[in-house]
C-alpha cells in the first residue's frame, strides 16, 4: 500500500507532549488525518529521565489512575530530603500530592499506544531533517534509513525536545543552550541502608557543579542516582556521577556492593519558558518550548499539558472552529495562563542557586532547616512550586534569620538573580 504523505496535522517527536498532542487532537475530531514522525526506532528508547513526577500532575493528563499504579509506576515517594555540602540537612514530608517514580519507556510507549488507538500514523526511525513553510502547508524532508523523503501537513506542531533543532532552523526563539545542564544517571542495583520512601537531592559544587545530585528510590535494593552540572563541566559528567557515587559520605557505604545495571545521559533544561510559541501553522511544545520546571528539570507533567492543549487548537483550526492565528494564540495564552509565572520564577531561583559557592549553600540549608521550610512546602503543588518558595523566602522571619545568620547570602542571590 502507498504511504500517505499529506496530513492535516503532522507531529514531530513522540515524548510526552508530542503523543499527548496528538492523541488530544484525534480525540477532537476523529475526522482528521493526524502523523507522528518519531526518529528512534523504540518509542520511549534510549531513556533519558529519572521519571520523578508529581501524581496529580500526571492524571490531569488524563492518565487513568489504574493504569499509572499497575503499569507505570515503579515506586512512590513520600519524603525528600535535602542536603548541603558540609551534610546538614532537611526534610519536606508530603501530606497531599506524592510522587511517583515512573517507568518512563513504559509511559512513553503507553502514550504513544493511546494515540494510535485514536486513530493517530505513528512513524517510527523516521528523522524530521529539515522544514519549509510554501502555499499555506509545510513541508518536511524525512530520512528513513538511507532515503528522504517529502511529506506535507496543514498544521505542524514540534515536540522535538530540548535542542529544538528544527524550530531554530525556522528562526523560532528555543532554548537557551548556557541553560541546559548536562546530566548522567546510573540504575543501581545491590544498594543497602536506605529509605525506600525517600528521594534525596545533593547540593554543591564538588559533586554536581551548578545543580544537583539525586538518590531516587526504585525498591529496597536498587535507586536511580544522577546528576546534572553546568554546562561548562559536560566533557566531565561521567568523572563526577562516579566521584558522587564513590565518595560522597552519605553514598559511599550504600553503594559499595551496588552494581550498574544501565546508563542514561541527556541534557535537563533549565532556561525558562520561550516567549513566542508559535508560528504560522505553527506549535511548539514541552522541553522545545522551555515548559519544564528550571529548579529541578522536571517536565514530563507541564511539557504533557501544554501538548495538550496544542493538539486541542490544531484541532480546533482545521475543524474551522478558530483561523490559524487564532488558534496558536489562543494556545499561547493558554499554557502561559496556566505555567509562564511559576515556570519565569523557577528560572529566577536557578540562576540564584546555580552560581551558589558551598559556605553559602551550608547557610541556606542551615537557614530553611531552621524555619522550618517543610511547613510551606509539603501541601504546595509540585508542579507549580515557584510562587510557594518565594512566598516562604520573603516571609520576614526567613528574611530576618538569613540576614543575621549570612549577609551573603542574600547579596550572592541577587547576583545569581541578575547573571
Ligand atoms: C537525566 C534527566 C532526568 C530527568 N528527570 C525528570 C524527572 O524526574 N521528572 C520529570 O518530570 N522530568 C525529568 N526530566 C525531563 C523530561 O525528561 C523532559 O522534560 C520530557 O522528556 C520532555 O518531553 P518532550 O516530549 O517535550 O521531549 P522529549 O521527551 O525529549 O521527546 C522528544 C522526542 O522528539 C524526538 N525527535 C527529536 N528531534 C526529532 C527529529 N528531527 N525528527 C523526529 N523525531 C525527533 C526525540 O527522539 C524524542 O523522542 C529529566 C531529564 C533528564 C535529561
Amino acid at each position: 500500500m502507498r504511504e500517505q504523505k499529506d496530513y492535516d496535522l503532522v507531529i514531530i517527536g513522540a515524548g510526552p507532549s508530542g503523543s499527548l498532542a496528538s492523541h488530544q487532537a484525534a480525540l477532537n475530531n476523529p475526522e482528521l488525518s493526524i502523523a507522528i514522525f518519531e526518529e528512534h526506532k523504540q518509542i520511549g528508547k534510549p531513556t533519558h529521565c529519572s521519571g520523578l513526577v508529581a501524581l496529580e500532575g500526571l492524571r490531569r493528563l488524563g492518565i487513568n489512575s489504574a493504569v499509572i499504579r499497575k503499569n507505570l509506576m515503579v515506586n512512590e515517594i513520600k519524603r525528600a530530603k535535602f542536603f548541603a555540602p558540609n551534610n546538614n540537612s532537611f526534610q519536606i514530608r508530603r501530606t497531599k500530592d506524592s510522587l511517583i517514580v515512573l517507568n518512563r519507556l513504559e509511559l512513553d510507549q503507553y502514550l504513544a499506544v493511546c494515540s494510535e488507538k485514536a486513530g493517530v500514523h505513528l512513524h517510527t526511525d523516521h528523522h524530521v531533517k529539515a522544514m519549509k513553510f510554501v502555499d499555506h502547508r509545510w513541508h518536511l524532508f524525512i530520512k528513513q534509513r538511507d532515503h528522504t523523503q517529502q511529506f506535507s501537513s496543514q498544521i505542524l506542531i514540534s515536540a522535538e525536545g530540548s535542542r529544538a533543532r528544527l524550530a531554530q532552523s525556522i528562526g523560532m526563539q528555543i532554548p537557551d543552550r548556557n541553560w541546559l545542564f548536562p546530566a548522567l544517571q546510573y540504575e543501581m542495583s545491590g544498594l543497602h541502608d536506605f529509605e525506600t520512601d525517600c528521594s534525596e537531592l545533593f547540593f554543591g559544587n564538588n559533586f554536581a557543579p551548578g545543580f544537583f545530585g539525586w538518590f531516587i528510590p526504585l525498591s529496597d535494593e536498587s535507586a536511580r542516582i544522577g546528576i546534572a552540572v553546568n554546562p561548562e563541566c559536560s566533557g566531565r559528567t561521567r568523572l563526577y556521577l562516579d566521584k558522587f557515587i564513590r565518595k560522597h559520605p552519605v553514598l559511599n557505604k550504600r553503594t559499595k556492593r551496588g552494581k550498574v545495571m544501565n546508563s542514561y545521559g541527556g541534557v535537563v533544561p533549565a532556561s525558562g519558558p520561550i516567549k513566542k510559541t508559535y508560528s504560522k501553522q505553527f506549535f511548539l511544545v514541552g522541553d522545545a518550548a522551555g515548559q519544564t520546571k528550571a529548579t529541578t528539570g522536571g517536565g514530563v507533567n507541564i511539557g504533557g499539558y501544554c501538548g495538550r492543549l496544542a493538539g486541542k487548537y490544531a484541532s480546533k483550526i482545521l475543524s474551522g472552529d478558530y483561523t490559524a492565528i487564532q488558534g496558536c494564540k489562543t494556545y499561547q495564552n493558554q499554557w502561559k495562563s496556566h505555567f509562564e509565572p511559576d515556570l519565569s520564577l523557577m528560572k529566577y531561583i536557578r540562576r540564584m542557586l546555580s552560581y551558589l559557592p558551598d559556605k553559602l549553600w551550608n547557610d541556606l540549608i542551615e537557614i530553611a532547616r531552621s524555619t522550618q521550610i517543610s511547613d510551606y512546602m509539603e501541601s504546595t503543588n509540585i508542579d507549580l512550586h515557584g510562587r510557594g518558595l518565594i512566598n516562604y523566602a520573603v516571609n520576614p522571619d526567613v528574611l530576618v534569620n538569613g540576614l543575621r545568620n549570612s549577609p551573603h547570602l542574600l547579596l550572592s542571590l541577587i547576583r545569581g538573580f541578575l547573571h
